[in-house]
């Protein structure tokens, strides 16, 4: 009788490497990349939940893509002589295994590149580093309350282990910090200016806060229910 059952060697199926989730398309921008003309790709996700976010439609890692990173390479490809760079921004880029190739692959492109982070996971910035032309570090708060204000804990550390990679590899970059007296008080302010300096950090912009944000409410600090969004 014929053996039909399946005796031949199991084959591993090919490994089908994700796509960057894509949460919104900025196609020109003049200020998000310093001396380029860019587009933005906001990347899904974010672990953190700051008080005054403004993108909070961005932070679940599963929300609904806007556009597919196909479609976004399309439109890329019909810009090719008009940008010179894309910046990703978020959400939280580095929180996409995805990331590294989609920088190669607008590389490849012809196009610099540029990310937005907040600097919550060093090893992975360290991984994208050598792809990038220009670096937006946004630290968030100093040390003292930087976990009331990220709504997480052990940030702070991990956002200077961030920082010394930026400033040892040479990249141009840019410190950005948001700030009201109602998120923290000028001595705190001032703490963090001290930190910085005693890193040699030579770029340091002071962000003003959007108060039409819809998670910020500028008498309770945050706004009721933000710490349980995903
Ligand atoms: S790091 Fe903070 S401000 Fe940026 S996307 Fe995440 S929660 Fe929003």
């Amino acid at each position: 009788m014929q053996n039909v059952s399946s005796s031949s060697s199991p084959v591993n199926p090919p490994e089908i490497m994700p796509s960057l989730k894509v949460g919104g398309l900025t196609p020109l921008t003049t200020i998000d990349f310093p001396d380029r003309l860019s587009a933005v790709v906001f990347c899904q996700g974010c672990p953190w939940r700051c008080v005054y976010c403004h993108n909070p439609h961005l932070i679940p890692a599963n929300g609904p893509p806007a556009l597919t990173w196909e479609e976004v390479l399309s439109f890329l490809d019909c810009r090719r002589g008009l940008l010179d760079g894309v910046v990703f921004s978020g959400g939280e880029p580095t929180l996409q295994s995805a990331l590294p190739q989609a920088m190669r692959d607008v590389r490849d492109m012809g196009f610099e590149v540029a990310l937005h982070t907040a600097g919550m996971y060093p090893d992975r910035l360290a991984t994208v580093l050598p792809l990038l032309d220009w670096v937006g570090l946004d630290i968030k708060a100093p040390a003292s309350c930087h976990d009331a204000i990220v709504g997480a804990p052990k940030g702070y550390e991990r956002v200077m282990a961030s920082l010394d990679l930026i400033l040892a590899c040479g990249v141009d970059y840019e410190c950005r910090t948001t700030w009201t007296p109602e998120l923290y008080g000028t001595e705190e302010l001032a703490d963090l200016a001290q930190e910085l300096a005693r890193k040699d950090v030579s770029h340091w912009s002071h962000q003003i806060l959007r108060p039409a944000s819809p998670r910020y409410d500028s008498n309770a600090g945050r706004t009721s229910g933000f710490l349980t969004g995903m």
